[in-house]
């Protein structure tokens, strides 16, 4: 017998509608890349999204057409979050830090028909117009006035002028709450990118899931600064879980650094952020160095590289800030866990009660998990064993893209399908997932495992420590030895001994203290903000250890 209640396609234009009608005056705030502060309101994007639907109608952009977007966190963005997959055509997010040549074949890939950039963008965009001839146009994202003239880019139009004319009376189509509704291809480290395709049920469950009390905790009452960009991984879903609670959106376009984002936290009383640690890692250093407090920040969600543990204690101790830490990645669309407290841990002393907010949480309702080992039998949630994740559910990719890479779905017994992650961990018995590697990071000395993420996680709560990165180097012996790459802060003073020293009574075993600490300028990293593993291990290919050194070390 079926159930007796209405048929209501989960649809991304549903959000619009909604936040236009029960938070119409919710504030949406946006640092420019003219470099002014932008002001509007859900009912003014709800308005904008429909003109720019009805410009997609004009401009004969097909249903689930491609439309791409190079651009920052912005409210013309957001309008085209919900103007391009509410209209039925697929919104298309590029990484502007991406290589050209690998932009230009995500476009081409993607088939993308139309393609709107901010200016700051412009030399990029350049650099590949002529090899992309299926976009049919070009938009800039400003003012009529703000065209560059001589751009070379052949018939551009500005976005204002191009919505400008077109009509705000637009229905929302309805269709079936599976079609696609967006993508983003990953970085491609390894080969050419991969695209997952989400759907406007995914996009929608997920965004129920991301707002969640165990999750961000997003809620009306809330000024949500997303600094985790728009141009990929949907900023871990914030456009849309602020549709959907009413929050207020604060925007930082460009300005990414320390200064310019404390500003606007404190300009716009923001209660909430999110970003990865690396760009937290400037905040912290701007608050430090010029002793600064928050007025209204209380909560941060950190994530898509592991938090240091040194960042989560300095962000609750000397700013009294929770740190929520979250896994997740662009196949699962991407919110997997969050680390929140549960009930019977709010009694624990604080370090106990840090302990476990280290670890990257809990798995949302919608995201199954499992860890197999080698043979793919899968181990026990007792936070020792560590295998390989696997995830399934309702916003996880079933297959890339025009079917890139094959079928990356690994069947168990029942037949159904998990996604491997590429990661390995280990989870509790309470559910806690604890990201030791990447698989293609993991350390293997003497046959034994060394979690990357551990050795970083000790160096980073060195004072004089800005930056770590944790490789395998080869060893004669023991196949492969830990180092440790640091950048180390501005103006602190650090010896390899006195770092190796630091490591003593820690917890990590002595055979796991990395054999050499490397000091650099700068460590290389991805169009995604994290450390590029990959191209460190290159540049020290030939790295020798002292023999003796990593003899003493590991057998002492
Ligand atoms: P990419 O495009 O680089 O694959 P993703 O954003 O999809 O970018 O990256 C996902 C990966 O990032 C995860 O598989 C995991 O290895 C890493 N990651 C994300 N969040 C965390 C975290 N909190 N701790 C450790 N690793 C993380």
């Amino acid at each position: 017998m079926l159930g007796l209640m209405q048929e209501h396609p989960l649809l991304i234009s549903s959000l619009l509608d909604f936040a236009e009608r029960h938070h119409g005056d919710g504030e949406i705030v946006s640092r420019r890349v003219e470099g002014d502060i932008h002001r509007t309101t859900w009912a003014g994007i709800a308005r904008r999204s429909r003109q720019l639907a009805n410009s997609l109608e004009s401009a004969a952009v097909e249903p689930s057409g491609r439309v791409g977007t190079i651009a920052w966190n912005g409210y013309r963005h957001l309008e085209l979050y919900y103007g391009v997959s509410g209209s039925g055509r697929v919104l298309h997010t590029i990484n502007p830090r991406l290589h050209p040549d690998q932009v230009a074949w995500i476009i081409n890939h993607a088939d993308d028909q139309l393609l709107c950039f901010d200016l700051s963008f412009l030399p990029l965009v350049q650099a590949v117009h002529a090899r992309c001839p299926a976009v049919r146009q070009w938009v800039a994202l400003c003012e009529e006035d703000k065209l560059p003239v001589d751009s070379g880019i052949p018939h551009l139009l500005s976005y204002e002028g191009w919505i400008g004319g077109a009509s705000a009376h637009y229905d929302w189509p309805r269709f079936d709450e599976n079609m696609a509704s967006s993508m983003c291809y990953t970085s491609g480290t390894t080969g050419h990118p991969k695209a997952a395709l989400y759907s406007h049920r995914s996009t929608l469950l997920h965004a129920y899931a991301a707002a969640l009390p165990d999750a961000m905790g997003i809620s009306s009452r809330d000024a949500v600064l997303p600094v985790v960009p728009m141009f990929h991984v949907n900023a871990w879903g914030i456009p849309y879980a602020g549709a959907l609670t009413g929050c207020k959106l604060v925007f930082p376009g460009p300005a990414l650094d320390g200064k310019s984002v404390y500003e606007l936290i404190e300009s716009e009383s923001v209660s909430f952020a999110a970003g990865v640690p690396t760009v937290w890692q400037m905040l912290l250093e701007h608050m430090d160095t010029g002793g600064l407090r928050f007025s209204s920040l209380d909560r941060t969600v950190i994530g898509g590289a592991a938090c240091p543990p040194s960042m989560l204690r300095a962000f609750k101790e000397r700013y009294g800030v929770e740190v929520l830490h979250g896994w997740g990645m662009t196949e699962m669309s991407p919110l997997g866990t969050v680390c929140t407290l549960k009930k019977k841990h709010l009694d624990l002393p604080m370090e106990a009660q840090l302990q476990i907010l280290q670890k990257q949480g809990r798995g949302l309702f919608g995201v199954e998990m499992k860890i197999v080992d080698a043979q793919g039998s899968e181990l026990p949630w007792d936070g020792q064993a560590r295998g390989d994740l696997l995830v399934k559910g309702p916003w996880v990719v079933q297959e890339y893209f025009k079917g890139d890479g094959g079928a990356p779905l690994v069947p168990d017994a029942q037949g159904r399908g998990w996604f491997p992650t590429g990661d390995v961990a280990t989870i509790d018995a309470d559910g806690y997932l604890q990201i030791t590697d990447r698989s293609k990071d993991v350390i293997k000395s003497g046959g034994e495992w060394i979690s990357s993420i551990d050795i970083e996680n000790i160096a980073m709560a060195h004072p004089a420590v800005a930056m770590a990165a944790c490789i395998g180097v080869p060893h004669p012996k023991w196949d492969e030895r830990p180092i440790i790459v640091v950048v180390t802060r501005r103006g602190a003073q650090l010896t390899k001994a006195k770092l190796l020293e630091f490591y003593k009574g820690k917890a990590v075993a002595r055979w796991q203290i990395p054999d050499d600490v490397i000091f650099v300028e700068s460590i290389p990293l991805g169009a995604t903000g994290k450390m590029l593993k990959t191209q460190l291990r290159e540049q020290l290919k030939e790295h020798r250890l002292a023999d003796r050194q990593a003899e003493v070390t590991t057998n002492g």
